[in-house]
């Protein structure tokens, strides 16, 4: 493994994506086309709190909040993200999580530094945590590297406030409502004296239900800190309003509605 990748830093590849010849040896096989930044995200439509885009107005309500707002996804202040989770980001992230393409950590980092709201005041910046096991097989933390790529850039410091007491399945399979419990009590918070009334940005690479990050915001919270924003590089729209509508009839028969 070490061998083929001393190789690939001698010979240029192709590019890992489209596969164009490349030219130049780079820890990066990729070219400058699929290393230009994606389209900024905007949408016409968003929720006035977490900001998830729709197509039309039709899921908002006539305060702007989208369904899942409504039901009590609200342990997080507010959410921003760089670009949607589609194309050639989508593919960036996939190399950059699970072929461990750890250098590009610092593009990502760049862009999710354009997203980053400049008229905020943070304390801290917190990485979303793996769980110890997962860390170690993928053999880093993406949201860590995320996060220190932007602390550079902004001037806020990293803090590894939370921490991921319990291992949970890949949250990719499951339909929100089993996101939303899969994530349940996953995150604790071992020294809250260090995050008291603090203002706190928690950064991973991809918000999809915002159930996690949604757990994690609450451990923080419940720990005492004042405010807990979310900030990610991508985000993964939400196709149907059926999906949302198998997490609201979860809800009313849990009866919990801040989880
Ligand atoms: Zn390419
Ligand atoms: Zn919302």
């Amino acid at each position: 493994m070490a061998g083929s990748r001393f190789l690939a830093l001698l010979f240029p590849a192709d590019c890992a994506i489209c596969g164009t010849p490349l030219h130049t040896t780079s820890a990066v096989p990729l070219c400058p086309d699929c290393l230009t930044p994606s389209e900024p995200f905007a949408a016409e439509h968003c929720c006035a709190r977490c900001r998830t885009p729709f197509l039309n107005s039709s899921p908002l309500d006539d305060q702007g909040l989208c369904s899942l707002c409504r039901l009590g996804l609200t342990e997080f202040d507010w959410s921003w993200s760089y670009a949607l989770y589609e194309g050639r980001l989508r593919q960036l992230i996939h190399l950059f999580k699970y072929g461990r393409m750890r250098p590009l950590a610092r593009v990502l980092g760049s862009w999710l530094a354009n997203a980053y709201p400049r008229l905020e005041q943070f304390d801290a910046i917190v990485p979303l945590p793996l769980h110890w096991w997962k860390r170690m097989r993928r053999g880093f933390n993406q949201s860590d590297l995320l996060a220190r790529e932007l602390s550079c850039r902004v001037g806020v410091p990293v803090l590894n406030a939370a921490r991921r007491c319990r291992r949970t399945a890949t949250q990719a399979s499951l339909t929100p409502a089993q996101r939303r419990d899969n994530v349940q009590g996953a995150f604790d918070v071992p020294a809250p004296a260090r995050i008291r009334g603090l203002s706190l940005l928690l950064v991973d690479d991809v918000i999809t239900t915002g159930s996690t990050v949604n757990a994690c915001a609450k451990a923080l919270k419940q720990a005492g800190a004042a405010r807990v924003c979310v900030l990610t590089v991508a985000r993964a729209g939400r196709q149907t309003d059926a999906r949302l509508l198998s997490l609201s009839g979860k809800s009313k028969v849990g009866g919990g509605v801040t989880a």
